[in-house]
């Protein structure tokens, strides 16, 4: 069994169709979504539909929240709201139900699954070092757990203390914790603008990246036809 981790896909067709692809070349049996599926990028409506049809485990992330509700944006980061007022609008109300409904924790064969963090995944907090890690640690249950939200790929690792390893290539031990960052499909922020998902091997036990190129300019000129604010595509490319 090989199950593909992706996520913060964030409207971006493009990159969404690429990982996919590369999925069924590396022999993915199964898919997890760990969240954001709508936001920033111009496709809302098309990377909601591909997701759904796929019928899989997926967990509710902040913007699926957000573009799923009616409350004011306004504390929001601007762009961050200029954005989620679109996609509300180029959803349909029966999208916007299906993202409503979206659960916040999913266990799945022998890990968990949450956006940002278990000890208050409501709270959408960002782990962005070890210690922000040591809090989500506690309420992990599972030894391996995957998340996003941060949109930067990052292996944590638990054991008589915690610390981050390299996120590349991760055997995991059995008398470990490890809550892995898998990335983001169609927004990375690490400085790498290439699509970045994950993919755990049931059999060898190992976790292991995939960075891919797409068709960033498609992305980016849709952003700009849609009249979304310009500095969205170029963030694309800088991968920030
Ligand atoms: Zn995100």
């Amino acid at each position: 069994m090989r199950i593909a981790l992706f996520g913060d896909i964030h409207a971006n067709l493009e990159a969404l169709n690429t990982v996919l692809e590369d999925g069924e070349q590396q022999g993915v049996t199964d898919w997890v979504c760990t969240g954001d599926v709508v936001g920033y990028n111009a496709n809302p409506s098309e990377c909601l539909e591909i997701v759904r049809g796929m019928d899989i485990p997926i967990v509710k992330g902040n913007h699926d929240e957000d573009a799923s509700g009616s409350h004011s944006l306004e504390n929001m980061n601007p762009i961050a709201a200029e954005a989620l007022d679109w996609t509300r609008q180029h959803l349909s109300d029966e999208q916007r139900e299906w993202l409503r409904k979206l659960r916040m924790v999913r266990q799945v064969q022998d890990f968990t699954v949450v956006h940002s963090t278990l000890d208050q995944p409501q709270s959408w907090n960002y782990v962005t070092n070890k210690f922000d890690a040591m809090s989500n640690f506690n309420y992990q249950f599972t030894n391996l757990c995957f998340h996003g939200h941060t949109h930067v790929p990052r292996v944590f690792v638990r054991g008589a203390r915690v610390k981050e390893v390299a996120a590349e290539s991760v055997v995991i031990e059995e008398n470990l914790k490890y809550f892995i960052n898998i990335g983001s499909v169609g927004q990375p922020r690490d400085g790498d603008w290439r699509a970045c998902y994950a993919i755990y091997d049931l059999e060898t036990k190992t976790v292991s990246f995939r960075r891919l190129e797409y068709d960033i300019g498609t992305s980016q000129q849709k952003i700009i036809d849609a009249k979304l604010p310009e500095s969205l595509a170029s963030r694309l490319l800088e991968g920030r």
